[in-house]
Parts: structure tokens; sequence; C-alpha cells
């Protein structure tokens, strides 16, 4: 069923069901990865919280939570403007950092992440993101890792990602309805 928010219309893409098998299956992956390790899962603000939560449930490991909040979105369309609204709180050096990210579009917001966790001196750095736009993205990451599913180049939202702020809470994600 499509839905409006504000000026815009949106069609179902990726229903809760295959969302859930995904996160799931990179849980288990994750878990796997780092066995003996006791890495730090870096979720990236706002978008990410859901993902964070759900593929937090799976990993069942000693693990440390932080987050970071960068902004470079307004509306539907990337401003290139980057900014630190959070800083990271947790001591990185010498650990195993795995930064959650709700979605790769250009790839600037990760770019200038990494350039800032490198400064930390973390012993590893492995990205994990539910969403990966290869279309769109303009840097070459060795560090993404873990991508949930790779998207065309178009606007989404829904668990965890928004519009105008909105429809953050949907269960299901949702593109810009075709019509
Ligand atoms: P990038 O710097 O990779 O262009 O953009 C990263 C950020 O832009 C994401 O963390 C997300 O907040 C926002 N973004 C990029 N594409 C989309 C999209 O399709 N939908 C929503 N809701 N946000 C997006």
């Amino acid at each position: 069923m499509q839905i409006k928010i504000d000026d815009k219309t949106f069609e179902p893409y990726l229903l809760k069901s295959k969302i859930e098998a995904r996160v799931a299956a990179i849980g288990q992956q994750i878990k796997i990865d780092y066995k003996d390790k006791q890495p730090v899962f870096l979720g990236v603000l706002s978008g990410s919280f859901f993902f964070m939560a759900d593929l937090l449930k799976q990993t069942a490991l000693d693990v440390e939570i932080s987050f970071v909040k960068l902004a470079s979105y307004e509306g539907v369309r990337s401003s290139g403007k980057m900014e630190l609204q959070l800083s990271i709180h947790t001591d990185l050096k010498n650990r195993d950092v795995i930064i959650v990210e709700d979605i790769v579009d250009t790839g600037h917001t990760l770019k200038c992440l990494l350039d800032l966790i490198y400064q930390e001196k973390p012993a590893s750095v492995r990205v994990c993101s539910l969403l990966y736009k290869p279309a769109a993205c303009q840097v070459q990451f060795d560090e993404l890792h873990y991508i949930g599913f790779e998207i065309p180049n178009e606007f989404v939202l829904g668990y965890g990602l928004d519009y105008n702020d909105k429809g953050r809470n949907l269960r299901d994600i949702y593109r810009l309805a075709s019509i």
C-alpha cells in the first residue's frame, strides 16, 4: 500500500520479513568473524538505530556500543556539507571497530567518519551498512564488508531512514512511488 509523507508518495520496497532475514544472516556472520574478539559497534545516528538494535540481538558477542552523528542530508538530496554533531566517547585505540550505517549513498559521510576514526588508531575497522547504492557511490571502500542490500539510486525511507524526519518508525522500507 502506498503512503504519503508531506509532498511525496512512497511504495513498499523491502518488506520486514526480508529485512529481518538479511539482518539475522549478517549478525550470524559477524558472530563467526569476531568469535574471539570484543568489537566496538559504532552506530551512525539517526538512521541506523533500528538496524543496530536488530543486529546486536543476533550477535551475542561481548560487545561495546557507541554512537556518532554526522549530518550531510536535507530532504531527498545530499547537500555535500558535513557536520559532526556528536563526538565519539569510547576509546577506540587498538579496538576492532564495526561501523553500523543505515545507507551508503555518495559515500561522503562514511569517508568523513572513517578519516575521524583512523585518527583514533583502532586495530581494525569494518563497515556494516544495511543499504548501499553502488551507482551513486563516489568513493571506493575496502572497509565496506557487510552489506544488507544493494539498491538502485532511488530515495528510500523506513526502518530508521527518514524523509523530513518522518517515516523512521516504519517496519518496511519504502521507495519513492513511480506514479
Ligand atoms: P552519503 O554521504 O553516503 O551521500 O549519505 C549518507 C547519508 O545520507 C545517510 O546516512 C542517510 O542519512 C542519507 N541518505 C542517503 N540516501 C538516502 C535515502 O535514499 N533515503 C534516506 N532517507 N536517507 C538517505
